[in-house]
């Protein structure tokens, strides 16, 4: 068994990007810039946070931290991001969930305009990803591919089970290794709370890859799964004992697996380096449309 080590893959991910950034400083750009909401007092939400503002730093990027209360009202968010949406200085924008009850969270992510919306959860976004164009992917799959991809783990024509249909994990990682991408073309099975019992067996125990996003401490156990299965835990369990665990039953299924994503240390790591590729690319974007600007004022201006 080997690890698909996140931390490793990330550092070396986030490395490349500082190298990029520095080019664009060196030459007299300004910086790229990711701008963070958070809404209320979450613990695990202030550590997926810290997080991400502290890998903005590593890839020498700019960022800013804006805290509401939890009282916020939900026009008063929807203000708030109408008004960052209009800063050209800000070149991507999260808005991390959940929100409080009282939010509708599909209205915040809609608020969300598409070129900055670098979780990738905008329809627009979401809908451009599902048709194989140009978009922002969603985070946290994205990040499965990049660590796939780091590993040379191949993909095209295996079998893959996704368990878990979230919106923001089990969905677009079944759409993404199932598109024809460069991680991608696989044959993909989607199995959910209503899957029954034997069909999830007779799937997980003949795939190639499993990709598990369903919040349950051990829900992947060893007679699941077949000798030499390429194993993504996604899940992000903290135990009574104050333990964190995936969706894996690590200590047994490991043992079967060719490959397996460590938790924590796995996709969590990939999710923030996938963020930073996608605040990169809105950056990116942004200074073509500069370019496109200035060309556009030259050839005004030699028309006068
Ligand atoms: P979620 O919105 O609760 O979705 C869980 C999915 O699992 C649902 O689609 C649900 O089916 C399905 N499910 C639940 N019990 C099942 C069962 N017994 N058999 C088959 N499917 C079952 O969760 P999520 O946001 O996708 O997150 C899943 C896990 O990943 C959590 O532990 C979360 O903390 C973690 N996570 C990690 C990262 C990361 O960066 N590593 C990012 C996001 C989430 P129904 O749709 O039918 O209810």
């Amino acid at each position: 068994m080997k690890l698909l080590d996140g931390k490793i893959c990330a550092e070396s991910l986030v490395a490349g990007i500082a190298k990029r950034v520095a080019c664009y400083v060196n030459s007299g750009l300004r910086k790229p810039h990711m701008t963070v909401i958070l809404v209320g007092e979450h613990a695990p939400s202030e550590s997926y946070v810290k997080s991400k503002i502290k890998s903005c730093v590593s890839a020498g990027f700019e960022s800013a931290l804006l805290r509401f209360p939890e009282s916020i009202s939900e026009s008063d968010l929807l203000a708030n991001i109408a008004e960052i949406n209009g800063n050209s200085a800000t070149d991507g924008l999260i808005v991390q969930l959940p929100v409080p009850k009282h939010i509708n969270s599909q209205n915040i992510i809609n608020a969300i305009d598409p070129p900055k919306d670098i979780d990738g959860f905008h329809p627009t976004n979401f809908g451009r990803m599902t048709l194989g164009q140009k978009a922002f992917r969603p985070a946290t799959a994205y990040g499965i591919c990049k660590l796939l991809q780091f590993y040379e783990i191949p993909v095209k024509g295996k079998h893959c089970v996704v368990i878990g249909r979230s919106n923001i994990v089990g969905k677009p990682i079944s759409i993404m290794l199932s598109n024809d991408f460069e991680i991608g073309n696989a044959t993909v099975t989607l199995a959910h709370i209503e899957t029954p019992r034997a069909l999830l067996l007779d799937e997980t125990r003949r795939a190639d890859i499993i990709v598990v996003a369903v919040g349950i401490p051990g829900f992947i156990t060893e007679d699941m799964v077949k000798e030499g299965v390429v194993m993504i835990d996604v899940g992000i369990n903290r135990l009574n004992n104050g333990k964190l665990v995936g969706d894996v039953d690590f200590e047994h299924v490991s043992a079967k697996c060719s490959w397996i994503t460590p938790v924590p240390g796995g996709v969590g790591r990939m999710t923030v380096a996938a963020l930073m590729i996608n605040t990169l690319m809105a950056y990116e974007n942004n200074l073509m449309a500069y370019e496109n600007n200035l060309m556009a004022y030259k050839d005004n201006f030699s028309l006068e």
